[in-house]
């Protein structure tokens, strides 16, 4: 009977269409190689190591809100033993854990008085530097930031932007996209804001 494997629906797996994306009888359509596609191609998925990163602050009232290394308008911020930037802790971790470095709280542990209040963009941008070391560079950085408030899409470009000058990426190769928990749970109820984020790295050379 014929179906799905049968020789004329077998679709050939490409890694710049996906697996089985298009048909082999129907014209290729030319679109922008992503940035995991390239670096697939141009050192091998066995170079092309993934991190996942995930964190969640509680919010309170008198702190600024820092996300991604951008200060957003908001009558809350996250406490923290550092300035409490929940999507950078994310971005970090993710970032180490590409590299099979040791996670954020091993590398800047909250009970090191040299951390309080710490600029988390300074906690990143070390990262980035063990990762040179480790012999990685960041590809790609995709990030989700769990909020019920305030609404961030008018500041997802900046934050990326941000991000992406701290890695040393051009923006385009870091995404930002911003959830609420529909008014489940301590995110929903506003009581705090998480972050996921996945980061790609490829070898340095
Ligand atoms: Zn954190």
């Amino acid at each position: 009977m014929p179906g799905l494997h049968s020789r004329t629906r077998r679709r050939k797996f490409s890694p710049l269409y996906g697996d089985g994306l298009p048909p082999s009888n129907e014209p290729r359509r030319a679109r922008p190689v992503l940035a995991c596609e390239e670096a697939f191609l141009t050192h091998g998925a066995d170079d092309m190591r993934v991190g996942l990163g995930t964190d969640i602050h509680r919010l309170e009232a008198g702190r600024p809100l820092m996300l991604g290394g951008v200060e957003i308008p908001f009558d809350q911020g996250l406490r923290g033993h550092s300035d409490g930037d929940v999507l950078l802790h994310a971005v970090t971790d993710a970032l180490l854990g590409a590299c099979g470095l040791p996670d954020i709280g091993e590398l800047f542990p909250d009970t090191d008085p040299q951390y309080a209040g710490a600029d988390s963009r300074e906690l990143l941008r070390q990262a980035v530097r063990r990762a040179a070391t480790a012999g990685y560079r960041p590809s790609n950085i995709d990030c989700v930031v769990h909020a019920e408030a305030p609404k961030l899409s008018a500041h997802k470009l900046v934050i990326a932007e941000s991000i992406a000058d701290l890695v040393e990426l051009p923006a385009e190769r870091v995404s930002v996209k911003a959830k609420t928990h529909e008014g489940l749970g301590p995110v929903g109820e506003g009581r705090a804001i998480a972050a996921s984020v996945v980061a790609a790295v490829i070898p340095a050379t």
